[in-house]
């Protein structure tokens, strides 16, 4: 699969340090405390699993699904595919992103999860693209800032591929020709 590759931005070492450096952030800010992590489908899901493995405090988890993108560039609408299962309200809730980019979609989530009467409302995003802000939105933890490109592996994809690799990485053209390989 490396052949896709054009560059590799953020080795599998490197996200290793990063998640040990949330969880530890976390288990800080959070012990005691009745905790519920939401995961932004589908992109977040192995930060995800990672990430709850460094936490030594009891948390339950839970996932939302929502729609803004279409291929590489974002359509600017939110929309709900599946919603939470648990009631949030009053507990500590933390959402799990991917990546922040536009910050279309974390302002929308910030908005619909803070109408729903959490004690406490934070954002956990592995990566972050800061210079391609549209809405300017609070991204309490961050793993590592990025350049403005379009990134793979870890969770992302690209046209539902690479979310496998275990590293962050930009796609070469080939990646992005080769869907049927
Ligand atoms: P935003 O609403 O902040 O523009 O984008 C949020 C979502 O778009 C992210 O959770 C992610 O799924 C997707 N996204 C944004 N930038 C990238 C990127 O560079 N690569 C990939 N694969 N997805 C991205």
């Amino acid at each position: 699969m490396s052949k896709y590759i054009a560059e590799t931005l953020i080795t599998e070492s490197e996200i290793k340090a990063m998640v040990e450096r949330l969880g530890a952030q976390l288990n800080h800010d959070y012990a005691g405390k009745q905790v519920v992590i939401i995961g932004v489908l589908r992109g977040s899901v192995v930060f995800m699993s990672d990430l709850i493995r460094q936490l030594d405090f009891p948390v339950e988890i839970d996932f939302i699904s929502v729609s803004s993108y279409q291929g590489t560039k974002s359509t600017g609408v939110v929309k709900i595919v599946k919603d939470t299962d648990h009631d949030v309200t009053g507990k500590h809730v933390i959402l799990v992103e991917d990546i922040v980019d536009t910050g279309l979609t974390l302002n929308y989530l910030r908005e619909l999860f803070t109408d729903r009467g959490p004690a406490s409302l934070r954002v956990c995003s592995a990566f972050d693209k800061p210079d391609c802000r549209q809405v300017a939105v609070a991204v309490e933890y961050v793993g590592q800032a990025i350049p403005n490109a379009f990134v793979v592996g870890y969770g992302l994809d690209y046209q539902q591929r690479y979310r496998n690799l275990p590293y962050l990485a930009v796609l070469g053209d080939d990646g992005k020709e080769g869907q049927d390989e």
